[in-house]
C-alpha cells in the first residue's frame, strides 16, 4: 500500500497546480492520472491544442486577406500531416514540462484510475493496489456531453477530441453547438477548407453572453459559413453511406441535409458520479457535480474537489485558481475562492470575452447601470490592422460609477479583457479607467474610449451624452 499525506486526483490545469503548490507548501504529494500524458483535457484535448490550430487558421486568413493591403500571397497549401504534428509537437512540449515539472518538486506520479474505497483510501481501478491519503483533492474534471441520439459509433461523428485529432479535412462540415468549442472548431475547419454549417438550439450564438457584444463575429460567419441556423434543434442524425444524414427542427433550416463529417459540441459534463465518491461520503448531485465551500472543501472534512467538477464554469483559469486555494488551506493558510469575476473568452475571429456582469444579468437583476460601448471602427489601430468590426462595451454602476462588467468582440479580446477584470477586482469606477492614460496607437485604448464612452468625454467620436 502506498501512503501520502495529499493526495491529487487528476492532473489537468487545476490537478497539476494543486499538486505543485501543495508541493511547494512542504507537503508530501501523491498525483493519479489515469492518463499517460500529464496536463488533462486542457493540454492534451482541449485549450492548448485548439489554440494552437486556431494560430494556423488566423496565419491562413490574414494571408487571404492580405491583398486588401497590397500584398497577393498563393492560395494556401495545406499540409495537414503538418498542421497536425506542429500541434502534436506544442502539446508534447507542455506536457513534457509539466512531467518535469512534477519531478522537480518530488511529486510522486501513478498512471491509473482512482476509485474511492474510503475517506481515507482509493484504489487504482484494475489493479490491487491501494493509495491512503491523509488529505484528498479530486481534480477529476469534465467529459462530452454525448448524447445517445448522436451516432458516435460512426467516426464520422465527431466530439472536440476526435476534431482535434484532424484525421481529414470534411468537404461539407456540420457544427452542432453554436458555444465556445463549436465555434472555435469551426474557425479552424472554415479556414483549412471545410464548408461549414451551424446549428443552434439558442437565439444567437454563445447563449451566455450578450447578443451587441457576439454579433460582430455573427455577421461574420453568417457571411463565410454555408449557413447558421439558429432556434434550430437537431431531431435526428443516421449515418448512411454517402454521409450523415441530419433532420432539422427550426424556422429557417431544411427538414434534413446530409453532411461528411459532424462535429456535436454541445457541452460538458462533470466526472463525479465515476469515481465511487459516495464510499468516502462525499456528496454528488445527480448531474455529477461536487459542491464545496469557499475553501474548496466537500462536505467530508479531508477530502476537497476543483475545477469543472465543482460546477461552472468550466475553465482552467477558474481551476488554478480553486487549485491554490485548496493546496493553501490544506497546508493551514486562512484563505478562500474569493474572486469577484471569471473572465470567459471564445478564441474565435474575432475574439469574444466577457468578465463581471453581463448586461442581460444586470437587467435581469434590476440593478441600474450606465453603459459606454466604443464601436471599433473608430479606433485608429483597429483601422491599421484592418479589423474594424470590434466593440468594447463596459458596464457602470449608475450611482457609484463602478465597474460592474466589459464585454469586447475583437481582435485579441481575449487578452484585452484582463485590464477589466483587474478593474473589477480592485473595484475601479469608470474615471479611474478613463482617466488611465493607455499607449496609443493600441487596441488597449478601446477600454477606456468605452469608459470615456460612458463618461462622455470622449472626443474620438460624439459623445452619447453630455456628463460634468
Ligand atoms: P457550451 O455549453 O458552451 O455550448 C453548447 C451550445 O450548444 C449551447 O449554445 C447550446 O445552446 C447548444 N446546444 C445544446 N444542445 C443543442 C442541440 N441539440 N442542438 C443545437 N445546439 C445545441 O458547451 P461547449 O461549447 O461544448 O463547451 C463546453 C465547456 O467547455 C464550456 O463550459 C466551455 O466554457 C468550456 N470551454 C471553454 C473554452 C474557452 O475558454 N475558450 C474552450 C472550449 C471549451
Amino acid at each position: 500500500m502506498i501512503k501520502t499525506k495529499v493526495l491529487v486526483i487528476g492532473s489537468g490545469p487545476g490537478g497539476y497546480t494543486a499538486a505543485f503548490r501543495a508541493a511547494d507548501l512542504g507537503n508530501e504529494v501523491t498525483l493519479i492520472e489515469s492518463h499517460k500524458t500529464l496536463g488533462g483535457v486542457c493540454l492534451n484535448v482541449g485549450c492548448i491544442p485548439s489554440k494552437t490550430l486556431l494560430h494556423t487558421a488566423e496565419v491562413i486568413n490574414e494571408a487571404k486577406h492580405a491583398n486588401e493591403l497590397g500584398v497577393t500571397f498563393k492560395s494556401p497549401k495545406i499540409d495537414i500531416d503538418g498542421v497536425r504534428k506542429n500541434k502534436e509537437a506544442i502539446v508534447s512540449k507542455l506536457t513534457g514540462g509539466i512531467q518535469a515539472l512534477a519531478k522537480a518538486r518530488k511529486v510522486k506520479v501513478i498512471t491509473g484510475y482512482a476509485k474511492f474505497l474510503s475517506k481515507n483510501q482509493v484504489a487504482l481501478d484494475g489493479t490491487d493496489e491501494v493509495i491512503e491519503f491523509e488529505q484528498c483533492i479530486i481534480a477529476t474534471g469534465s467529459r462530452v456531453t454525448k448524447f445517445p441520439m448522436f451516432p458516435f459509433e460512426d467516426k464520422r461523428v465527431m466530439d472536440s477530441t476526435d476534431a482535434l485529432m484532424l484525421d481529414d479535412i470534411p468537404k461539407r462540415m456540420l457544427v452542432v453547438g453554436g458555444g465556445i468549442i463549436g465555434l472555435e472548431m469551426a474557425t479552424i475547419y472554415d479556414a483549412l477548407g471545410s464548408e461549414i454549417t451551424m446549428v443552434e438550439l439558442g437565439n444567437q450564438i454563445i447563449p451566455v453572453a450578450d447578443k451587441d457584444i457576439v454579433t460582430p463575429l455573427f455577421k461574420k460567419i453568417k457571411k463565410t459559413y454555408a449557413n447558421v441556423f439558429l432556434n434550430t434543434k437537431v431531431t435526428k442524425m443516421t449515418a448512411a453511406k454517402k454521409g450523415i444524414k441530419v433532420e432539422f427542427e427550426g424556422k429557417d433550416a431544411p427538414e434534413s441535409d446530409t453532411f461528411d463529417k459532424v462535429l456535436v459540441a454541445v457541452g460538458r459534463t462533470p466526472n463525479g458520479l465515476l469515481i465511487d465518491a459516495e464510499k468516502a461520503g462525499v456528496n454528488i448531485d445527480k448531474s455529477g457535480f461536487i459542491a464545496t465551500n469557499n475553501q474548496m472543501k466537500t462536505n467530508v472534512d479531508n477530502i476537497f474537489a476543483i475545477g469543472d467538477i465543482v460546477g461552472q464554469p468550466m475553465l482552467a483559469h477558474k481551476a488554478t485558481h480553486e487549485a491554490k486555494v485548496a493546496a493553501e488551506v490544506i497546508s493551514g493558510k486562512k484563505t478562500g475562492f474569493n474572486a469577484l469575476t471569471i473572465p470567459s473568452v471564445a478564441y474565435t475571429d474575432p475574439e469574444v470575452a466577457w468578465t463581471g456582469k453581463t448586461e442581460k444579468e444586470l437587467i435581469e437583476a434590476g440593478v441600474k447601470f450606465d453603459k459606454g460601448v466604443f464601436p471599433w471602427a473608430a479606433s485608429g489601430r483597429s483601422l491599421s490592422i484592418g479589423r474594424s468590426e470590434g466593440v468594447s462595451k463596459a458596464l457602470f454602476d449608475a450611482e457609484s460609477g463602478k465597474i460592474l462588467g466589459m464585454g469586447i468582440c475583437g481582435n485579441h479580446a481575449g487578452d484585452l479583457i484582463s485590464e477589466a477584470t483587474l478593474a473589477i477586482e480592485m473595484g475601479c469606477d469608470m474615471s479611474d479607467i478613463a482617466l488611465t492614460i493607455h499607449a496609443h496607437p493600441t487596441l488597449s485604448e478601446t477600454t477606456a474610449f468605452a469608459a470615456e464612452m460612458a463618461e462622455g468625454t470622449i472626443t474620438d467620436l460624439m459623445p452619447p451624452r453630455k456628463k460634468k
